[in-house]
């Protein structure tokens, strides 16, 4: 690949506008960054931008949970203002079982008033958060949003060079942004360790005949689990991990069918259900990238590591990966003639951020695996004694809360 000599030349190219990587240009562009009396010249490189508004967007489901630490970070950015009531709703308890009823002796709850807070935290429409960061990038000066496909890559030692379908970029620190299938990931050649879990999430959105009161309600089937997050509007979204045997059947139901067999699964928690939306499913599958970072490349979000969803981590866990990307970069970008693709330093990152996202990506496995298994009814006894060991239950309150947003 050879970058011609009018190659765009940047500070710091971020692959990938997900949620992550705009979140991260946010807040690597806040006015004294680092100290600094220049700005980074900064460029994010999305192939499918948001749209403006949520009613010229075409049909997005994905809705997630963010901790109050993630809402903070997106406070930070300047974000979390732009988003309206419709979108960021803040929900006050979840409650978690696996057999008999919700409040049963198989059950765990969560309320935000117990733990002294207003909000467990909120669920937020993922275009939406896309929508406001966007916008707010739009109008900075030191931003360049390139609307391309990233083809190729090329490392030298001076900068990394980038190919899009019609534009040539040069950068000191290249960021793989670019979401699970990351191309960045590939084509720098760094390995990951995936494992398909051989369940789809199907999700969509449902009415309910009663009120879902703000609360999460999951419980855990004996093939997966499956969850409702309350949403502004009175519905709630549903993300429902089966087995991908049956993925063909579940689709193939009617509205009416399917929203039977599903109050029949959550024991008719919030009575009868309407589909108000089509049912769509992604495929689950647990990967970790064996590096996150080198000489001058990093990998942020599920481009580095991609969780199951049955406690709504993924995005939590990248915003995570944002916060001390930021905050090492912020150390060490003082001086005008720091170098942002400093291997040593992006390798910090790397150390705060790798056994953290194993950890978790290792608990989901065997949550997974324990309520799927013979052992699930040992496994709801035991949120039936977490519920009841009050310190127990206020650490795991306090760790869902804070841990994985910026903690
Ligand atoms: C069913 C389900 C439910 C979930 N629920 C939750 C939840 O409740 N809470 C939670 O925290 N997480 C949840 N998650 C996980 C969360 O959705 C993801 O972790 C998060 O969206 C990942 O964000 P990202 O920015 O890293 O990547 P992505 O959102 O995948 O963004 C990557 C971006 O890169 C762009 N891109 C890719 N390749 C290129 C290229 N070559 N050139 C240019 N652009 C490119 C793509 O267009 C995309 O916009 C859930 C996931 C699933 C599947």
């Amino acid at each position: 690949m050879s970058v011609s000599k009018s190659a765009v030349h940047l500070d710091v190219l971020i692959v990938g506008g997900g949620m992550a990587g705009l979140l991260l240009a946010r807040l690597l562009d806040r006015p004294g960054f680092a100290g600094r009396q220049t700005p980074l010249s900064i460029g994010v490189v999305e192939s499918q931008p948001p749209a403006p508004r949520a009613d010229a967007a075409p049909l997005d489901l994905r809705v997630s949970a963010l901790s109050p630490a993630s809402l903070e970070l997106l406070a930070e950015a300047g974000c979390l203002s732009q988003l309206t009531a419709a979108v960021c709703h803040p929900y006050e308890r979840m409650h978690v079982w696996q057999d008999g009823a919700p409040d049963g002796s198989h059950a765990l709850t969560f309320d935000a008033a117990e733990s002294g807070v207003a909000s467990l935290g909120s669920i937020v429409e993922n275009h939406a958060v896309r929508a406001a960061l966007w916008a707010q990038l739009s109008r900075s000066a030191n931003i360049q949003l390139i609307t391309q496909t990233v083809k190729a890559i090329r490392e030298t030692p001076e900068v990394c060079e980038v190919q899009c379908e019609a534009v040539e970029l040069r950068a000191r620190l290249l960021v793989g942004a670019d979401g699970a299938h990351s191309m960045v990931r590939a084509q720098l050649g760094i390995l990951s360790r995936e494992r398909a879990y051989h369940q789809n999430a199907l999700v969509a959105h449902l009415a309910s005949e009663r009120a879902h009161a703000n609360a999460a309600w999951q419980k855990f089937l004996p093939d997966g689990p499956v969850a409702l997050l309350p949403l502004a509007d009175g519905r709630s979204s549903l993300v429902w991990s089966h087995p991908e045997s049956s993925t063909a059947e579940l689709l193939a139901l009617s509205d009416e069918h399917f929203a039977g067999r599903l109050e029949k699964q959550l024991d008719n928690v919030l009575g009868k259900l309407q589909c108000t939306t089509p049912r769509v499913a992604f495929p689950l599958v647990r990967n970790h990238a064996d590096v996150y970072t080198g000489h001058r490349f990093a990998l942020i979000g599920d481009a580095a590591h991609r969780v199951h969803p049955l406690a709504g981590q993924g995005a939590n866990l990248g915003f995570r990966d944002v916060a001390v990307l930021a905050e090492e970069l912020g150390c060490h970008l003082g001086s005008l003639w720091a170098d942002p693709g400093d291997p040593l330093v992006l390798r910090r990152y790397e150390r705060r951020r790798k056994g953290d996202n194993a950890l978790v990506l290792g608990a989901m496995d065997g949550l997974n695996a324990l309520f799927t298994s013979p052992l699930a009814n040992l496994a709801g006894a035991g949120l039936g004694w977490v519920n009841r060991v009050r310190p127990l239950k206020a650490l795991f309150a306090e760790r869902a809360m804070s841990s994985v947003g910026r903690g």
